[in-house]
């Protein structure tokens, strides 16, 4: 599988080597050119940008997943904030680092890894893990995202596992 990761924004390069290496163990990961932030995702009242507009942007890039990474705070409807977004129709994901910390927070290299890992698991057809130890596990708080590990558990490695197979090259 091809990984490419797609910054919007400032992003710095350790954050993105460490998502990069924890999405080794699925193919190859590029890293694409920045883009600046969609001014069109911004959502003034409640300063914070929408997840959704960034997927028209990851269109153009190569790849068989693309996950866009920001430093803005995002938010989807019904959510006050998110960590990252994907849906599990296409092959895009996002995740925003505004919440993880500063990055020399011991824990932020993990906490990007485990966001980067989860929505590439959505990607894959998988969605939520009440098992509160795998990776797929819903991240409300910081807390959470600390708790779980940084990969699928046996059940979620079975579920993707015909996904990932057919894109293995
Ligand atoms: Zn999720
Ligand atoms: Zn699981």
């Amino acid at each position: 599988m091809k990984i490419t990761l797609k910054p919007f924004g400032p992003v710095d390069p350790a954050t993105l080597e460490h998502i990069a290496k924890a999405l080794r163990p699925f193919g190859e990961v590029a890293v694409a050119p920045p883009a600046p932030v969609p001014a069109s995702a911004f959502v003034p009242k409640r300063n914070q940008y929408r997840a959704s507009p960034f997927f028209p942007l990851c269109q153009e890039e190569p790849g068989d997943r693309v996950l866009a990474v920001t430093p803005v705070d995002l938010f989807e409807d019904g959510l006050n904030f998110v960590f990252g977004y994907a849906t599990m129709q296409d092959r895009y994901g996002i995740i925003s680092t505004a919440r993880l910390g500063p990055p020399a927070t011991p824990a932020y290299g993990d906490r990007v890894a485990k966001e980067a890992v989860h929505e590439i698991g959505h990607t894959l057809g998988l969605d939520h893990d009440p098992n509160p130890a795998c990776v797929m596990h819903f991240s409300s708080r910081l807390e959470d995202t600390d708790r779980k590990g940084l990969a699928f558990c046996a059940t979620c490695t079975k579920a993707a596992g015909l996904t990932v197979r057919r894109l293995r090259k």
